[in-house]
């Protein structure tokens, strides 16, 4: 491809509404253009980077055994309201019209349109498993659109979805497709990890998510660094807790005045004791009514944890004006003694511990040597709080690890939660009707090459890794004279007669322009071909990633190039 042919708009100012470094990258670079919020154009160069990587996850997918199919984008609503998510799925859900006035969504995902095609298709166990995906359009109305391609509102997605007759073979799949996806990210060189991720509501099925690891990242990721156990920290736990308590002689219940000390710092300083040692109080409202949780004073309560043991959907702090009501005892000085809480849950921090400090539910007041069973009834115990850096990993003990990280994939065990719903069933070898068992997974295209960038880049622009960058080599011409135009094209036509994806930067610009763009887009190879060289028989080249020129004979730099791009190809 011919530079003057094509269409490559780079752009000298940082865009103003960039908020991230991938985003202003890719529209600086022309890969991308803002037409709307989280809407963009795939420009040319953009578009050959989302390509090459959707040919890594065609052939990583197909690999593993999943057949391509594409569905609509345009979903009609009677299949969502078969799956009840018409109704649950909220605003993110596009609804649309047609003439005649029926209501169409446009698909944020597509459980509802592979489970109709399949409840169709398939009616006995022998033609299960299933495993069928596409790489299609999404769309979700995002509360925040931003990042570019990271949170768009249209975006592109792989999304498969497996059906079938045992819990061993929905194993099997969901294994397959983790290791397929532990490819693609491996062969895009990403620095990535996987891990178990929460799986809300629908209960005990397993969930993984992918995270390429950038400052950018919008979720937090805690990691082993010894046994890579991996997980959201909102799932993370660790081995803090399992010690065995020190045992303890029970002191006497307490009243202590502890004026004006509302928080669990100032009731630490007033008592001139460590958090550590005090009882942190959190009460939240449901659907199902309030419910107290006791976590040490040092440490977080994860609602989502909270969340997915009570089994409700909705669980917010208790307001200030039902406070007292609900507890019997004023903000600030609650505690599990005399509570009217109906239900009380504690972490695990506090298990086989006593004489604690709790809330006096009465203003101004504490109480000390509060002990479960003689104070307070047994509360319901569970792992309610966050895992801290250098907390023990679960797995293996060694000091956890919390990073940064952009979530690009997830698999998801799903069970019957579809086709229970919308009756997606097969005959057994008992001629029963059994509902199929299902797992999807989804993996964001524009967000892992915007993830790439994030991961790779400098102060001059990108750095490609070499199997998603938009080619893979640039040839410049330096000046316009002939024999440097045709050294350069003869250098252009060998390379790509070597099929080797190569760009011939021929414009008639200066040297200097020429280089800053090339920098900018992040080709990873670049070959120079200018006068003064060429008058000693060589021609230039260097690597992106650190522009150490190097200087050699067309007839041996061009197969050395040749070589390091097929080396690199596949980065595995
Ligand atoms: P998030 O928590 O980031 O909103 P999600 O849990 O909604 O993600 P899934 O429904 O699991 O995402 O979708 C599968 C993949 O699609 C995600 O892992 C991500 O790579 C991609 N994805 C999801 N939402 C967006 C978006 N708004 N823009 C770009 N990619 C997205
Ligand atoms: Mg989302």
């Amino acid at each position: 491809m011919r530079w003057t042919q094509y269409f490559i708009t780079t752009l000298r100012e940082v865009p103003a509404d960039a908020d991230v470094i991938s985003q202003k990258l890719m529209m600086r670079a022309g890969m991308i253009r803002k037409v709307a919020a989280g809407i963009y154009t795939y420009l040319p160069l953009g578009l050959r980077s989302i390509q090459k990587l959707e040919a890594i996850v065609r052939d990583e997918m197909n690999r593993a055994g999943s057949v391509e199919l594409l569905m609509p984008a345009i979903q009609p609503a009677e299949l969502w309201m078969e799956s009840q998510r018409w109704q649950k799925y909220g605003k993110e859900l596009l609804r649309i019209k047609d003439r005649h006035d029926r209501d169409f969504v446009f698909g944020p995902t597509h459980e509802e349109v592979i489970t109709d095609t399949v409840r169709d298709a398939v009616n006995s166990y022998r033609q299960l498993p299933v495993n069928l995906y596409q790489i299609q359009m999404k769309f979700r109305d995002e509360v925040r659109p931003r990042f570019g391609l990271m949170r768009g509102r249209e975006f592109i997605m792989k999304d498969a979805y497996s059906f079938h007759s045992s819990t061993e073979s929905l194993d099997k799949t969901y294994e397959a497709m983790r290791d397929a996806y532990t490819r693609v990210f491996h062969r895009c060189a990403l620095d990535h990890v996987p891990v178990e991720a929460d799986t809300g509501n629908i209960g005990g099925s397993a969930s993984h998510e992918f995270m390429v690891l950038a400052q950018s990242g919008e979720d937090a990721v805690v990691s082993c660094p010894n046994c890579r156990y991996g997980a959201n920290l909102e799932k993370a736990t660790s081995k803090f807790f399992d010690d065995e308590p020190e045992p303890f002689v029970s002191e006497e219940l307490l009243a202590i005045d502890t004026p004006g000390t509302q928080s669990i710092d100032d009731v630490g300083k007033f008592l001139n004791k460590p958090t550590s040692e005090l009882v942190k109080t959190l009460v939240f409202d449901t659907e199902n009514g309030p419910v107290m949780v006791l976590v040490r004073g040092d440490r977080e309560g994860n609602e989502i944890k909270i969340k997915n043991y009570l089994g409700v959907n909705m669980l917010e702090m208790l307001s200030d004006a039902k406070f007292e009501d609900a507890t019997g005892g004023p903000v600030g000085y609650c505690g599990p003694v005399g509570t009217k809480c109906k239900r009380v849950l504690a972490d695990n921090s506090l298990k086989g511990r006593g004489n604690w400090v709790v809330g006096g539910n009465k203003k101004d007041t504490h109480l000390g040597g509060a002990n479960v069973g003689r104070n307070f009834p047994e509360p319901e115990w569970g792992d309610f709080t966050t895992v801290f850096v250098g907390d023990p990993c679960p797995r293996c003990g060694h000091q956890l690890e919390i990073h940064r990280g952009i979530e690009v994939g997830h698999i998801f065990k799903l069970g019957t939660k579809y086709s229970d719903a919308m009756h997606c069933e097969y005959l057994d070898e008992k001629g029963e009707r059994q509902p199929m068992i299902m797992g999807c997974y989804g993996l964001g295209i524009g967000r892992t090459v915007a993830s790439a960038i994030e991961q790779s880049h400098d102060a001059d622009g990108i750095i490609w890794p070499m199997p998603i960058a938009p080619f893979e080599v640039v040839v410049t011409s330096l000046g316009r004279d002939e024999a440097v135009m045709t050294a350069a094209t003869d250098v252009y036509d060998k390379l790509r007669n070597a099929g080797i994806d190569v760009l011939f930067d021929d414009r008639d610009e200066r040297p200097g322009v020429k280089f800053k763009d090339a920098d900018l887009i992040g080709f990873p190879l670049r070959v120079a071909v200018g006068a003064k060289s060429l008058a000693n028989g060589q021609i230039e080249w260097s690597w992106r990633k650190d522009k150490a020129k190097q200087l050699g004979a067309p007839e041996d730099v061009i197969p050395q190039i040749v070589d390091l791009v097929l080396a690199a190809r596949v980065s595995l």
